[in-house]
């Protein structure tokens, strides 16, 4: 059976590393749910506009973000420009809560996210895929570690892109992107109770694949 799984959890915890991986082991679609609200923080900050509501709500109207499953990974499309680098600066991470937060542009997204799950065989990761994107996916995941974990796992990918930042503001960044998701009024981050719960605090990437893959079979 082609399965929908879904993959939810705090920033840095390892989904999109996760989530990659077990869709191309399963021969499934990977959709990154996170990249998508980044395409249009990275059209807000392109805009030259000021970061307000109204100047969110007029951008993630008219764009169009696109995701594509390539050899060389996921791409991300704003508008019909390959964007997948420019989404991971430290500049959009900043802001993108503060788009994410707005009712608008989640149900824009999520209409795109339910379309591109509907003929299965997909893995996809976010905050809210079990809890209000696919409430009937065959696999929930609640996927987190410890912040330290996390903190030290971002900054090691972030200075391998050659991003000067620090271990310490990382961390403060990234408890502070949680609790913004966590206690925002529209589908925040929560596990649901049906999701498995898998803490990565020490294990390997390849661990954390074969227990998923173990969930699947
Ligand atoms: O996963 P990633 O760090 O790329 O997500 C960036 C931000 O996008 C999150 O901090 C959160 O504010 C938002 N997001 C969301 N719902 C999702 C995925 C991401 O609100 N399903």
């Amino acid at each position: 059976k082609k399965l929908v799984i879904a993959i939810d959890g705090p920033a840095g915890a390892g989904k999109s590393t996760i989530a990659k991986i077990l869709s191309e082991k399963l021969g499934y679609v990977y959709i990154d749910t996170g990249a998508m609200y980044r395409a249009v923080s990275w059209a807000v900050l392109k805009s030259g506009k000021d970061v307000t509501e109204e100047n969110i709500l007029a951008v993630a109207k008219d764009i169009e973000v696109r995701l594509e499953n390539t050899d060389s990974g996921l791409h991300v499309f704003a508008d019909g420009n390959d964007i997948t680098n420019e989404i991971r600066t430290p500049e959009v991470t900043k802001i993108v809560s503060m788009v994410a937060m707005l009712a608008p542009v989640r149900e824009k997204m999520v209409h795109l996210q339910r379309k591109m799950a509907e003929k299965g065989a997909v893995v996809m990761d976010g905050r809210d895929i079990a809890s209000h994107v696919l409430p009937n996916a065959d696999l929930k995941i609640f996927l987190t570690a410890s912040i330290e974990e996390r903190a030290s796992r971002r900054y090691k990918e972030m200075a391998a892109k050659g991003f000067d930042v620090e271990l310490s503001e990382l961390q403060k960044d990234i408890a502070a992107r949680d609790k913004a998701d966590s206690e925002r009024k529209v589908s925040p981050l929560v596990k649901v109770p049906e999701a498995v719960l898998v803490d990565t605090t020490g294990m390997t990437i390849d661990e954390v694949v074969e227990k998923i893959l173990d969930m699947c079979r």
